[in-house]
């Protein structure tokens, strides 16, 4: 869907209405506090009235778009461009695209990007999962002790990626008190990969060490240029350069405690990419279901 697509599904509000009622309820509208069905439509206010606990509600209460003052059609618009910036939209383009101010375009990304998290996706890797490491955020200062060092040894909060080879799946995170150690990795590991039916490749980090206890593992040789054989990680190498672009293009500084929401619409739209309903999907997930 694009927003010329939005423009012409939602024009007025009272469309917007009709498509989440329908996302939430399909044809049985059922009261958002009590559960009862049995409940009388208020056409003119946009509202039903339940008539077993005797109190009306909207069709929004309990999702993203609880307590908006704004157009569900802007809502809408928003969703579509932040699904469709393969890159990630800043809050100052977002606000420029639906007009609305600065703050408002933030909260409504933030809160779109809650419904876009990887929480609650519990599917393990399996096959051949590639793994690997690397740093985000803030431009490397002068004189900012370690700030400005690459790679391992930075103060920069680290983010480990892992990735289904044939099917893309991809889950991303950011490392607990910003330590790479054993530790963390194997907790990683048990997390997120399906370790009896996987074989891991990395690179040869010594936090890896260890890990051949648990699975198969293979481990990529970067003094090597050529791929040898399956040991190679460019998919979640190319994942990474999409994502430091975006960060670094449209978020410029993001803090370490908004990192993991950005990193979670990252892997929501490389993991959703071929899914042709996503903005219905993704509007389901904004209610709650
Ligand atoms: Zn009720």
């Amino acid at each position: 869907m694009n927003i010329i697509e939005i423009y012409q599904k939602f024009p007025t509000e009272n469309d917007c209405i009709k498509h989440l009622e329908y996302i939430r309820w399909k044809d049985q509208p059922r009261c958002v506090y009590c559960k009862s069905t049995k409940t009388t439509p208020l056409p003119k206010e946009n509202r039903h009235h339940c008539n077993n606990c005797n109190t009306t509600f909207k069709v929004t209460v309990d999702t993203i778009f609880h307590h908006t003052h704004l157009d569900l059609q802007k809502w809408f618009l928003a969703l579509c461009l932040i699904l469709n910036a393969k890159k990630g939209i800043s809050a100052r383009q977002l606000a420029r695209d639906i007009k609305v101010n600065k703050d408002t375009a933030w909260r409504i990304g933030m809160k779109v990007r809650e419904a876009m998290t990887q929480q609650g996706q519990r599917q393990l890797l399996t096959g051949i999962v590639e793994m690997d490491e690397t740093y985000i955020g803030g431009k490397p200062r002068k004189g900012s002790g370690g700030y400005n060092k690459r790679g391992r040894g930075t103060k920069k909060p680290p983010v480990v990626g892992m990735v289904q080879r044939d099917t893309g799946n991809f889950k991303a995170e950011v490392v607990k008190n910003r330590k790479l150690s054993s530790k963390n990795l194997m907790a990683l590991v048990r997390k997120n990969i399906d370790i009896n039916n996987a074989t891991l490749v990395t690179d040869q980090y010594r936090g890896y060490i260890g890990i051949q206890r648990l699975m198969p593992h293979k481990v990529v040789d970067h003094t090597v240029w050529y791929v040898n054989g399956d040991a190679h990680t460019n998919t979640v190498e190319s994942f990474w350069t999409l994502l430091k672009r975006g960060i670094i293009g449209q978020y410029h500084k993001v803090s370490l405690r908004y990192l993991p929401r950005y990193i979670d619409e990252f892997c929501y739209r490389w993991n959703n990419r071929q899914d042709e309903n996503l903005f219905t999907t993704t509007l389901l997930k904004a209610m709650g279901g």
